[in-house]
Order: C-alpha cells, then sequence, then structure tokens
C-alpha cells in the first residue's frame, strides 16, 4: 500500500510578491483606475449572478458558452471597459464559481462518509453521481442522469454489487440536492478596490527617471503611469490593488516556486506558538525569541499614537508619519517571522510537523489580554507563513486539536497546573517548561491522529 503514490505529484506552488507604488498618485490617475476597479467588480457580480445557480453548472466546463454569452450580452460595451479587463473579470468571477463548486462537493462526500444509516451500496452511488458530471448537474436540474459511457460500467458494477438491488435513486437524489441547498450561496462581491490585469493592459518602462508600470484606462490609448519603487519587471497575470486614501497602488504578482524536497528531513516535530517567544519546539528549542519583545514594541507605539490621533483628530499631519512607522514595524515583524521561521525548518529538519489548531472563537480559557495583543498585529500570520513554508519544502503540516493542550502533562496525560512559566503534574511530579508540555501534547496528539488516519485509509483499501 502506498498512499503517498496516489497523491497528485506537484512540483510547484505560488507565492505572492508585492510591488508599491512611490509617492502618491494624482487624483485624476487615481480615479482612471477606480473606474476600471468599478466595472471589474460589476462584471464579476453579474457573472455571479448569472452563473452561480445549479442551472448554469454545465456550462461552467471548460467555460467557451459563458464567454460566449457574455461577449454577446452587450455589457461590455455598455460599460466601456476595455475587453482585457472585461474578460479577466468573467475569468475569475468563473474561478470562484468554480471554487464553490468543489467545496460544495467536497463537503458532501464528509457528510455522505460521516451518514450512519446508508448502506455501503448506497454511498457507493451517492459518491457516483456527485462526482460524474452528466449525473450531478442534471439531478440537480431535474433531469435524467446522463453516464458518460466509460462510466457505464463503473455505474452498473454499483447495482450489481450485494444489496444493490435495494437502493433507492429518488430518494439518495433527493438527499444530493438537499446537500446543495444547504450549500449553495450565491456569491457576491463589495471589492471595488482592485483589479486583474494581463500584460495587454500593462508595461513596464520609464517615465523621465522614474521606473513604473503603465496602466490601460477606460479612455481609449491613455495609460496612467504610476512609479514603482523598485524596477522589477514581470510577464504575468497581475493583480492591482488600490489604497485610494493613501493615493497608492500594490501590485500582487503570483510566482511560481518549485517545491523542494529535503529527503534528510526525516522529523517529526511538535510545535507550540506563543506571544513571548514565537514558536518552541518539543525538544526545548525556541525560535523568535524577540517576537514578544518586538510586539510588545509595536502595541507600545500604536497605544501611544491612537491617544495622539484621538486628541488631535484626523487633521494631523502626524498621521502620515505614523503609517510610515507602523509599515516599518510591520516589515521588521514579518521580516523576523520569515527567519526564524526558516531557522526553525534548516536545524529541526522536519518531515512532519505537529501544530494544535487556533482555538474557535468564545473558547473557555483564552485570554482576552492575549487575545487583544494578538489581533493588534496580524492574527494567523506566523500560522500562515508556516504553513506557507511546509508547502514549499514538502513538510507535511498536521493541525491537532488544541483543546486543553497546555493544561494536560505530556508524560502521564492528567491534568496538571502552572506556575509562572512552568507546567507542575500532581499526579506524576513532572516538571517543564508550560510550552514545551504543550508542544510535546502537539507530537504525542499528532502522532495519534496520524495511526487513526492511517489505520481508516487502510481499512479502504
Ligand atoms: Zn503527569
Amino acid at each position: 500500500m502506498n498512499i503517498t503514490g496516489k497523491k497528485m505529484q506537484q512540483n510547484t506552488i505560488y507565492k505572492t510578491i508585492r510591488q508599491y507604488s512611490k509617492g502618491p498618485l494624482s487624483k485624476e490617475d487615481m480615479y482612471k483606475l477606480q473606474e476600471i476597479a468599478k466595472d471589474y467588480g460589476y462584471v464579476k457580480n453579474y457573472v455571479y449572478q448569472r452563473y452561480g445557480g445549479v442551472g448554469s453548472l454545465g456550462k461552467l466546463f471548460p467555460g467557451y458558452t459563458v464567454q460566449n454569452e457574455m461577449t454577446q450580452s452587450g455589457l461590455r460595451t455598455q460599460l466601456g471597459l476595455p475587453s482585457v479587463y472585461f474578460y479577466c473579470a468573467v475569468f475569475e468571477a468563473l474561478g470562484d464559481i468554480k471554487t464553490q463548486w468543489t467545496k460544495i462537493k467536497s463537503g458532501i462526500f464528509a457528510a455522505i462518509n460521516a451518514h450512519e444509516s446508508f448502506s455501503i451500496q448506497e454511498k457507493h452511488y451517492l459518491r457516483f453521481v456527485v462526482k460524474v458530471n452528466g449525473c450531478f448537474d442534471n439531478i440537480l436540474n431535474g433531469k435524467k442522469m446522463l453516464i458518460p459511457e466509460n462510466m457505464l460500467d463503473a455505474y452498473s458494477r454499483i447495482w450489481d454489487e450485494d444489496g444493490g438491488s435495494d437502493i433507492c435513486a429518488e430518494k439518495l437524489n433527493k438527499y444530493v440536492c438537499r446537500q446543495v441547498r444547504k450549500r449553495l450561496h450565491r456569491l457576491h462581491t463589495e471589492n471595488t478596490y482592485g483589479f486583474a490585469i494581463t500584460q495587454r493592459a500593462y508595461r513596464y518602462g520609464w517615465q523621465g527617471k522614474e521606473h513604473g508600470i503603465f496602466i490601460s484606462t477606460k479612455e481609449n490609448r491613455k495609460r496612467v503611469f504610476v512609479p514603482l519603487t523598485d524596477e522589477n519587471e514581470y510577464k504575468k497575470q497581475l493583480y492591482i490593488q488600490l489604497k485610494t486614501e493613501e493615493g497608492a497602488i500594490q501590485i500582487a504578482v503570483p510566482i511560481e516556486q518549485r517545491i523542494r524536497r529535503h529527503k534528510e528531513y526525516r522529523n517529526e516535530i511538535g510545535i507550540s506558538l506563543g506571544i513571548e517567544h514565537m514558536a518552541t519546539v518539543d525538544n526545548g528549542n525556541i525560535y523568535g525569541e524577540c517576537f514578544g519583545r518586538f510586539h510588545y514594541e509595536m502595541v507600545e507605539y500604536l497605544r501611544a499614537s491612537n491617544q495622539t490621533y484621538r486628541r488631535e483628530g484626523s487633521n494631523n499631519p502626524g498621521r502620515k508619519k505614523y503609517e510610515q512607522h507602523k509599515e516599518k514595524l510591520d516589515a521588521r515583524m514579518e521580516t523576523y517571522v520569515n527567519q526564524e521561521l526558516n531557522r526553525l525548518i534548516a536545524e529541526e529538519r522536519p518531515k512532519i510537523i505537529y501544530l494544535p489548531k487556533l482555538p474557535s472563537g468564545g473558547v473557555q480559557g483564552y485570554n482576552k489580554k492575549i487575545n487583544y495583543s494578538v489581533t493588534v498585529w496580524k492574527r494567523g500570520f506566523v500560522r500562515d507563513r508556516i504553513k506557507q513554508k511546509c508547502l514549499e519544502n514538502s513538510i507535511e503540516l498536521v493541525e491537532i486539536l488544541g483543546k486543553d493542550i497546555s493544561k494536560e502533562c505530556s508524560k502521564c496525560g492528567a491534568q496538571g497546573n502552572y506556575q509562572g512559566e512552568r507546567f507542575l503534574c500532581n499526579d506524576c511530579g513532572y516538571k517543564e517548561d508550560k510550552k514545551v508540555n504543550a508542544a510535546k501534547n502537539a507530537k504525542k496528539r499528532g502522532i495519534i491522529c496520524q495511526k487513526a488516519k492511517g489505520e481508516r485509509v487502510s481499512a479502504l483499501i
């Protein structure tokens, strides 16, 4: 049995690089970009509205129909939007609709698997009709199923199984419809601050001594020039994000990155994240020891500035300086987190990382004060970076239930208590740093959960 061999081999992932405008844009230029963003959002909502329902499922793949119908709709001329933006918006919205269907389907698969009163044959039938195009869309639209020819054998096998003849297709089809109704929501965007752009609508270049980007506008042949802080040039679809209040733009560039594979990474480690120390490993190693200090400095700065701000009102000329300094502190944190996570991966050489899940909102025992300071700096940033780095290095990340993870003794499993930063078990006398104990529990729970998963998989095969 080779589980990993069945997974699709993926060799690249996407990572986003950003470019920033240099100096504020003129009001007129910003207005021209806003016009595009507004229409872009409008087109997306039109597509969501028209193709987001069950009736359009058959048109989504491969999508030419939608493209043709959108061309014929006359919407583009009506808006006066250059076609390059128009089709970017159409495809982005279509992508969102497809993503939603993928999520709906995997939600239904999970519901089928968890359903206790379905027989094995019924589950086979359900998985088949949800998976196969021609079944799924027709069921949802109350039409006769069209089973693709190459699937006919597989389909008849379901009925030939023991108990197959007991399947009531009508009842199961209704179940599928109910499951979809529960999950399908009409998509909508309020976002008028950005748009995607392909190479046909932009060009990098120089204007005088400034390097920047020329962006097509709704005015024929007129491009807006935006100076940039770097001189990099890319040849791919970009995403332009407008920061209207600051008169600035940010460009997101998706960069393809090869996944690194480290055969020599064999360790399984548990990690506990913290406010003081960014990450503590179950072996006692700490990464990001200055995280707490940097964080504290940031919180203090924001607090002090907000007091001044409240006192002096919004016309405060110091506001701009504040934004700049805040950005600098932000950047320092980001760089620091990245460096320390790189160090963690290089030194711990993990094959698997076990990480406790975030407690869901309102969980008891979640310290309000900690909660406040976490939200001051981007909540979840460290976690997101860990996810990204695991992807980049083909390290398996396993998230485990974090409930009571710091209260439990990692040695005997009894409930213990704290003395400051120390964990103390009254049952077995175990003493350990609080965070190390939590990281050990993460690893322990992770290994148990992996083992259970392995057994479930082998039972299926
Ligand atoms: Zn104990």
